[in-house]
């Protein structure tokens, strides 16, 4: 169920599946939606620094009741707050606006180019005092990566990439496997611009399910984690209601066949 966790390389756990929050307007509408997600179950949320909704995650959080350690909270430095001291402002800035005193994760949002070393080491101490419980990168490609494990003493538990059907990533997937750490989708939907696909149309028409529900469930038996985002309650139910059926290995290979490298996001060599 929803609070199935993998278990990441410092051995603290993440819930396999949980909610992002990239676009959910500050104020009501990230509220709302976090406070809707927790009822439904949902005990991993998903933000970050550029997002800009911080302040209104965590009062939606505070307000649900449930004990601070029984959700996973993960955010993220921006590119503009990158370097050693401003990565440790940056992290108090973001407590602040959370009002916690540590998170579950953080992550390098991009790998900002003779910046994401120094970052990291922020991002060790962070760890070492406890205001991080886990840390990790996002958007890494493996040079980059690569680059980052000759300095680190910490190695990342988590690169969080864009990753659906039409964009499987296999070559950092091997990547990070090979080094011991998990994969986290971000799009995993694909934001949801091609749930018209013959393939997801067929599968979600097999299993009574919708397409949505079969990328999620195709997410969760590759052990990769995802993060799909709505705002919308019953959009949230659907989006985790994949507890009740399991693609078969001809299903999953029909999947493996929709990758053809669509890029949705940006490209991790050029992003500004
Ligand atoms: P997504 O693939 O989760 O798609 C979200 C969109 O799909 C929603 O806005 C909604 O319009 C639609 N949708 C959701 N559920 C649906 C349903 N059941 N039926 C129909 N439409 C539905 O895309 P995303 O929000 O970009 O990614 C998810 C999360 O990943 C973000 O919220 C954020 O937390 C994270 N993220 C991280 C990065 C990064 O650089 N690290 C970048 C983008 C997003």
């Amino acid at each position: 169920g929803l609070t199935d966790t993998l278990v990441l390389n410092n051995g603290t756990e993440i819930p396999a599946i949980g909610l992002g929050v990239y676009k959910a307007e500050p104020g009501e509408e990230v509220y709302q939606a976090v406070r809707s997600a927790l009822e439904i179950g949902y005990r991993h949320i998903d933000t970050a620094s550029l997002y800009a909704n911080e302040e209104d995650v965590g009062k939606a959080i505070k307000d649900s009741g449930i004990s601070r350690n029984e959700i996973f909270v993960t955010t993220k430095v921006w590119n503009d707050e990158q370097g050693y001291e401003n990565t440790k402002q940056a992290m108090a800035n973001s407590l602040k606006r959370l009002q916690m005193d540590y998170v579950d994760l953080y992550l390098i949002h991009w790998p900002v180019p003779g910046k994401f070393t120094e970052t990291w080491k922020a991002l060790e101490e962070l760890y070492r005092d406890g205001k991080a419980k886990a840390i990790g990168v996002s958007n890494f490609l493996p040079h980059h990566l690569e680059d980052m494990l000759k300095e680190a003493e910490i190695k990342p538990v988590v690169n969080q990439v864009e990753l659906h059907p039409q964009l499987q990533q296999k070559e950092t997937r091997d990547f990070c496997h090979a080094h011991d750490m998990l994969i986290e989708a971000w799009a995993p939907l694909g934001k949801a611009q091609y749930f018209d696909h013959p393939t997801l149309q067929e599968l979600a028409k097999k299993h009574g399910k919708t397409p949505a529900q079969i990328i999620v469930r195709w997410q969760y038996q590759s052990k990769i984690i995802t993060i799909p985002k709505s705002v919308h309650k019953n959009r949230q139910e659907e989006n985790v209601d994949i507890f009740d059926f399991t693609l078969s290995q001809d299903d999953m290979d029909k999947i493996a066949e929709m990758d053809i490298g669509n890029r949705i996001g940006k490209h991790p060599d050029k992003f500004d």
